[in-house]
């Protein structure tokens, strides 16, 4: 498989210096772009949303968009995706273990792609969630590699056989591990607004959209777990969940309504727009 790794394109294996701040401070930022049918999908959002993770945490890029897209592009067509994902990572680069920033520094980026089917047995069956305390940061706007809160809730989820945890802060719902969350109640869609306390995903901005275009009403409101289990429908969504209906929060069930049906259906339709 080849990997674009600072620079270059080589084979498999890659040599990380101990002094990268991305394994020693998890000091570096990351995108995971889907692909669909050898097609790189909703790309351009995901690396501005990284130029933006850059910006906030003062890493200068080296590379432009159009400059990642065509990397990626290149990995698909070598590594002959068809069905996969794509994930960056942008560390602040090498310098002797210090907090501080390096007085000049080249970051280090690597580009990788592997091969992902999509997770219709989730979508169709829908999945279970356990809900939890957030216990991170607050700048979960910034796709950030440091990832313990998220690792340490998603091990939660999964020691309960769960598939995500749903995570709560001050009594109001923020996000999943490694998703964003949404609750129909008659008829309309809530999510938590995008602020510091949430990653703004792009899947939920595609969803966003497609509730537009079907004339389902959308509001970025915050909730609490008691609206959650009170919920008609419940879903989840990420790069690689897409559009994943919840059918079981600790102990309750839900069921899988029609909102949930035609975001799914318009969903598809937005990642295969000629059928
Ligand atoms: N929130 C968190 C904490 C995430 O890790 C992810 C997945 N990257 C998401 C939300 C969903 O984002 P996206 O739709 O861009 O994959």
């Amino acid at each position: 498989n080849l990997i674009y790794f600072n620079g270059e394109y080589v084979n498999d294996k890659i040599a990380i210096d101990p002094n990268d701040r991305g394994y020693q401070f998890g000091d570096g930022i990351y995108e995971v772009v889907r692909v669909y049918n050898g097609m790189l999908f909703t790309a351009r959002e995901h690396f501005e949303r990284l130029v933006r993770s850059a910006a906030e945490i003062q890493i200068k890029l080296e590379l432009t968009v159009d400059d990642y897209i065509e990397i990626c592009q290149h990995l698909i067509t070598e590594n002959q995706v068809t069905d996969g994902l794509i994930y960056v990572q942008v560390t602040r680069g090498n310098a002797l273990r210090n907090h501080i920033f390096p007085e000049s520094f080249k970051p280090v980026t690597l580009i990788y792609s592997y091969d992902s089917a999509r997770p219709v047995e989730g979508m169709d069956k829908g999945v279970k969630v356990i809900t939890l305390e957030d216990i991170r940061w607050l700048r979960c706007d910034i796709k950030s590699l440091n990832l313990l809160g998220n690792v340490l809730a998603k091990q939660q989820a999964h020691v309960g056989q769960a598939v995500e945890a749903i995570q709560v802060r001050d009594g109001i719902v923020t996000e999943g591990a490694s998703s964003n969350v949404f609750i129909i109640k008659n008829g309309t869609i809530y999510t938590h607004p995008a602020n510091h306390l949430i990653l703004n995903g792009i899947t939920r901005i595609v969803i966003k959209r497609c509730a537009e275009e079907l004339n389902i009403p959308f509001v970025e409101k915050t909730f609490t777990p008691e609206e959650l289990y009170d919920a008609d429908e419940v879903i989840i969504s990420s790069t690689s969940l897409e559009v994943t209906p919840v059918t079981q929060i600790d102990d309750q069930t839900v069921e899988i309504g029609p909102v949930t049906r035609q975001l799914q259906q318009a969903f598809k339709e937005k990642i295969y727009p000629a059928s």
